[in-house]
């Protein structure tokens, strides 16, 4: 559809260049540090285990999961779930990756605000990043505006979703950095290293953020110029 490939793509632009860079610092910020070993050399099993437990999280269970960059908290199955490089690896990345992983499980145990409003959010926003554009579409064939609406709002679900994913991911790094130092798992030398890691880590979520508040600032001035 012509419409969708006008002037205001330009607008796109720089939120899709940042993502790229941030896309790209994340990939070489990690494998630099996934060659650096820290000086006490724990694993970032050893890290997140010990972590958990003073956070008596004795209950959550730590799985290697396939790929890399993979690691996440799963809230509904109380699972930890690191790739084999974090796991086993005893780099920066892996304890500054198991750490933050560690944090998500922290927030979900204390009842972190932010997260629950993510977490209550995710269904539609997940619904309505797939189907925004399907609505949208849909709505400038039809010339029907309130279709284009409908995916507008579903859109900005998905968007919504990203703005709160933001403060997370933010709060699931300083406690990764306070539990990092305050055990001990790295020496003071190594502080600005980890921060360097989740701070690559963070980017990419601002970036992904930025790109569809672009896009939907996009859409709007669409329906706005049809309507
Ligand atoms: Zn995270």
């Amino acid at each position: 559809m012509p419409m969708f490939f006008d002037s205001s793509f330009i607008y796109l632009i720089p939120a899709i260049i940042f993502a790229m860079y941030a896309q790209s610092k994340v990939k070489s910020t990690f494998a630099k540090f996934l060659k650096v070993r820290t000086q006490k050399g724990y694993t970032g099993y050893q890290v997140a285990r010990t972590i958990l437990n003073n956070n008596r999280l004795d209950n959550i269970k730590i799985e290697i999961t396939p790929g890399k960059m993979s690691d996440h908290y799963d809230p509904r199955s109380r699972v930890l779930r690191l790739s084999n490089d974090v796991y086993h690896g005893s780099s920066i990345a892996a304890v500054s990756v198991a750490a933050h992983e560690v944090g998500h499980a922290v927030q979900h145990s204390v009842g972190y605000a932010p997260l629950g409003i993510r977490n209550a959010i995710f269904p539609i926003a997940k619904f309505g990043s797939s189907f925004a554009m399907f609505f949208v579409f849909g709505g400038f064939i039809l010339q029907a505006v309130n279709l284009i609406d409908i995916g507008i709002y579903l859109y900005m679900a998905a968007v919504i979703f990203q703005v709160v994913t933001l403060p997370v991911e933010f709060n699931a790094s300083s406690r990764a950095m306070d539990m990092l130092e305050a055990n001990g798992f790295i020496v003071k030398a190594e502080y600005s290293k980890a921060k360097q890691v989740l701070n690559a880590a963070a980017l990419t979520y601002v970036a992904a953020m930025a790109t569809s508040l672009a896009q939907l600032f996009r859409l709007i001035a669409l329906r706005n110029r049809r309507a």
